[in-house]
């Protein structure tokens, strides 16, 4: 009998295809099985019911038939999605870590203000945190040293005002870039800007931290220098960046690209296509809120701030206590210094950017005390509550991959390789949530308000969340660019 080579091998390819949906597990038993929930990964685009075996903090199965387990969790009826990150989130200890977790997230990275000390950072971190963390080495810090003599954690406390004013001596800007290098030779995973905060950066340091980047292949993430729609405007800022980075192949993210370009947005998007198309490598992100925060002593509050964005002084709220500003309370508190929200955006500005394939969703959130935006704790579920099932602005699907997969990609390199999938063989980071219920609680009088319809939250295979109870599970794990030995 003649053999069908074709035939046989098609034959081969279902029994292989079954073997590894089926039979193959049959004996195994996993440390937990998530059961019979619509699993979505937004890589290989599978959206189906699933079941997930984990075995050692690992993924080790996707089947379609059941799993046995030392604990079962029944999914049906919610979404199984990678494990949400977060790759703009400043707020990185407990407090912060516990609503980001009823939130969906498990990995919080601090990729605009970065430490200049990014060894003492992962150190301070380590076993010591519910969710994942990881950082960018912060030009902010590392030219405040520098400049000031002082370290600071970002733009707020410790950031000499002066200093962030005076343009930096060739030998600063060389001491500057050597602090940038170290820090990504201690592992950091891109370097972080803050130009607005530091306005005396002349284009020559920043082109010289864009090549210390380009050097290692890392990212540059950078809150822009201008904002608003009085020139030098909110494009003006988007600008200068490219510019950068066409010039030094260095990797560009634009940061909270709503809050800088407000009602220019969909043209500062526009920017980014076309720059992507004459082959920048360029990436954005967004929170889904109409109010941006910020610390009131900052250079943004300088002089023209009201034409400059649009706004007067009752759209400022004072973190600390929830309430409006007028020209008595402003000047008091810019004098004395903190958080402050900014109400400055239009919400078809807001939706245009969470919609757009570009805008990795974020939360650019701290909560301190129980105090500061609602983004903090509210951002993701905001968005698959109000912008995808209720407003329907995008899919689920798109909505996902923006949260998941998509950052690994913004961070690039192999430190995220391993996270946002459902895949075998993945860390076993999950989110677990009710598609039908999820909505953010937080407001703006009660900023720590936690999300609610986010069932579990599973970090390296242990329980973060569980039945929508927080866990006190100190789960998280560095994530940390592996570089050449030190
Ligand atoms: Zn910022």
């Amino acid at each position: 009998m003649r053999l069908d080579r074709r035939r046989f091998l098609a034959a081969g390819a279902g029994v292989l295809a079954m073997a590894a949906d089926d039979s193959v597990f049959r004996w195994q038993r996993f440390d937990v099985v998530v059961a019979n929930g619509r699993v979505i990964d937004p890589e290989t685009r599978l959206d189906a019911v699933r079941h997930v075996g984990i075995t050692g903090g690992r993924i080790t199965a996707v089947s379609r038939a059941p799993l046995r387990g030392a604990q079962v969790v029944d999914a049906g009826g919610l979404v199984v999605a990678p494990g949400f990150i977060d790759c703009h989130a400043h707020g990185q200890d407990l407090e912060n870590n516990r609503v980001q977790a009823l939130d969906g997230v498990t990995t919080t990275l601090e990729l605009e203000t970065g430490p200049v000390d990014v060894e003492a950072w992962y150190a301070e971190r380590a076993g010591a945190r519910l969710l994942n963390y990881g950082c960018s080495v912060g030009h902010i810090a590392a030219r405040n040293e520098v400049m000031a003599g002082r370290s600071t954690t970002g733009f707020n406390g410790g950031l000499d005002q002066p200093a962030a004013r005076r343009a930096a001596t060739p030998e600063q800007i060389e001491a500057i870039a050597e602090l940038v290098d170290r820090g990504l030779r201690h592992g950091a995973l891109s370097v972080g800007f803050g130009i607005q905060y530091v306005p005396g950066s002349s284009r020559t340091e920043l082109m010289t931290m864009f090549r210390v980047a380009a050097k290692h292949d890392v990212m540059c993430g950078l809150h822009q220098r201008y904002g608003g729609v009085l020139e030098p405007d909110g494009l003006a800022g988007i600008q200068e960046l490219l510019a950068m980075a066409l010039v030094t192949g260095a990797r560009l993210h634009v940061e909270h690209i709503t809050s800088n370009t407000g009602p220019l947005v969909r043209q500062a998007l526009d920017m980014l296509e076309a720059a992507r198309a004459r082959g920048v490598r360029v990436t954005t992100d967004t929170h889904p809120y109409t109010a941006a925060m910020t610390g009131i002593e900052s250079a943004v509050f300088d002089e023209g701030w009201r034409d400059r964005f649009r706004i007067d002084y009752g759209d400022l709220q004072w973190a600390a206590t929830g309430e409006r500003l007028t020209a008595e309370s402003f000047a008091r508190y810019r004098a004395q210094g903190g958080a402050v929200v900014i109400h400055l955006m239009r919400p078809e500005d807001v939706a245009a950017a969470v919609a757009h394939p570009l805008a990795a969703i974020i939360s650019d959130g701290e909560l301190t005390g129980g105090r500061g935006h609602p983004r903090s704790a509210g951002s993701f579920s905001r968005v698959l509550g109000r912008f995808v099932r209720d407003e329907k602005v995008l899919t689920l699907p798109e909505a996902i991959r923006k949260m998941t997969w998509y950052p690994t990609l913004i961070v690039g390199g192999r430190a995220l390789a391993a996270k946002g999938r459902v895949q075998v063989g993945k860390d076993a980071d999950l989110t677990i949530f009710d598609p039908a219920r999820v909505i953010d609680r937080a407001t703006y009088e009660a900023p720590a308000q936690p999300s609610e319809g986010i069932r579990h939250v599973l970090v390296g295979g242990r329980f973060v969340v569980r039945d929508g109870t927080l866990q006190d599970e100190l789960a998280g794990r560095p994530v940390r660019r592996a570089g050449p030995a030190l």
